[in-house]
């Protein structure tokens, strides 16, 4: 049986970005800027963990994979040619009694208004393209529009010839890419689960057309694995398969990745059997054959793409929600309970892997902190503080999800070895500074 989701998981969870620098409402002091969001000093770190966990296991343990960084900008006949500027619409509806826009496809009941609860008040829906345009140069009108992406992968199509040319890869390969994509959200929400500019982590794996139901199918259950060895609990993901009316105008079969966000289950990420839509789209527009002539078969096709696309930003929360956990605890070093509030991520998605903590801001014991912080930046994200009491900085770093704080207190002055303290148990071990570096590597690595 799956878990329930946990509705005040969220205001948890969103608080805590605020008050620990994970993420913070965009331009605050001019009174915020709606639904966008900047991210602090420990978000930050999280964001880059996301992203390299995927580039690892997408690009660096491959060797049928490899990366792109696409412009941001770009031609209206990239957009033309993919169908994105006829077919990438939402259905929006207006009530007509409280004035609030919606998605039509988002809401729970198509005639009942959730903001003002009106019935029948709804506008006709009409479709709303979801692209951003501006303009290139300084004259803006015909000739100067030009798109911010809403997608990364159309950067992996048009570059499929040059890619394949320059890589020596042949089908079946990838091309991965991350990077911003921006879509003009009706209803964006949900902290960063919607927004308006995001970060993408997509791969375009281009296959024998004969091949795509195979590779599909691998995809779908690889990503969906990817979640669960850095740490989301299986309970609280789940493969769903796209009904034929869901499906985007390029897709013969989509399965999206969901997770038990507080509000119920919702999409991570979508694997898509794209078909050859995109490639014979490109090749038709801009007059460049893409196809591939594979000489073991005598064989000329346009290759079919596999396509898990997901979203970094996204990613990021389910890793902060899935972590998040509260426990009754003594109070470390005087037996009181209080609540401890820990995020429990893997060791690759913890923004800082060891916190250095002299026990007192003395200088003596700074020298052998600066030593110890020396050594371990040298492979680790490393956080330093060394003011207020020693339980107080072990909850904040409980809360920012450290997995070791290292303790430099006197008695290192005579025995050059230091504590170290483990988030998840609070178990405290004594190790040598000179055999830090052994003891804590088999754990982060
Ligand atoms: P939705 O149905 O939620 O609008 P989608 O199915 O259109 O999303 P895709 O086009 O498949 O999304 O994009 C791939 C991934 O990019 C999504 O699974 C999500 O993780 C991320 N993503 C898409 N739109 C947004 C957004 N507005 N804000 C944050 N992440 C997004």
């Amino acid at each position: 049986m799956s878990p329930a989701p946990d509705p005040a998981l969220f205001d948890k969870v969103v608080n805590l970005c605020k008050r620990r620098g994970f993420v913070f409402p965009s331009a605050e002091i001019y009174g915020g800027f709606r639904s966008t969001y900047d991210y602090g000093p420990v978000g930050v770190l999280l964001l880059r963990n996301v992203k390299d966990a995927w580039w690892r296991s997408m690009v660096q343990l491959r060797h049928d994979i490899v990366g792109l960084d696409a412009a941001i900008l770009s031609p209206p006949a990239i957009w033309e040619a993919s169908g994105h500027l006829k077919n990438f619409t939402d259905p929006l509806v207006d009530c007509r009694k409280c004035r609030e826009r919606f998605r039509l496809d988002k809401l729970d009941d198509p005639d009942e208004c959730p903001n003002c609860h009106a019935k029948g008040s709804f506008t006709e829906a009409r479709q709303f393209n979801l692209m951003f345009k501006t303009y290139a140069g300084p004259v803006e009108g015909t000739g100067a529009e030009v798109y911010l992406r809403p997608e990364t992968a159309q950067g992996m199509f048009v570059n499929f010839k040059n890619v394949m040319e320059t890589s020596r890869k042949r089908p079946p390969f990838g091309i991965a890419q991350i990077g911003k994509s921006f879509r003009n959200e009706i209803t964006p929400g949900n902290f960063v689960f919607r927004t308006r500019e995001f970060e993408q982590m997509e791969m375009e794996y281009f296959v024998p057309p004969d091949e795509a139901g195979k590779w599909y199918e691998y995809w779908r259950h690889e990503r969906l694995r990817w979640y669960v060895d850095l740490g989301i609990p299986e309970d609280q993901l789940r493969l769903r398969a796209h009904d034929e009316e869901e499906l985007s105008h390029y897709s013969s079969a989509t399965s999206d990745v969901e997770f038990l966000f507080p509000w119920g289950w919702d999409e991570l990420e979508g694997i898509a059997n794209r078909t050859d839509y995109d490639l014979r789209q490109h090749a038709k527009a801009s007059g460049e054959s893409l196809d591939y002539f594979d000489q073991a078969l005598g064989e000329r096709y346009v290759p079919y793409v596999i396509e898990p696309a997901a979203g970094a930003t996204r990613t990021a929360m389910a890793f902060l929600m899935a972590a998040y956990d509260e426990e009754e605890v003594a109070r470390e070093g005087q037996g009181q309970g209080e609540t401890r509030t820990v995020l429990r991520f893997h060791h690759r998605i913890a923004p800082y892997k060891v916190a250095v903590l002299p026990l007192s801001k003395k200088p003596e014991l700074q020298e052998p902190a600066n030593e110890v912080l020396g050594l371990l930046q040298q492979d680790y994200m490393c956080d330093y503080d060394e003011t207020q009491a020693i339980g107080r900085r072990y909850r904040r770093q409980d809360e920012l999800g450290t997995p070791f704080c290292v303790t430099i207190d006197f008695e290192t002055l005579e025995d050059r070895a230091v504590t170290v303290r483990h988030r998840d148990s609070m178990a405290q071990d004594r190790v040598a500074i000179d055999g830090l570096a052994d003891y804590l590597s088999p754990k982060l690595s």
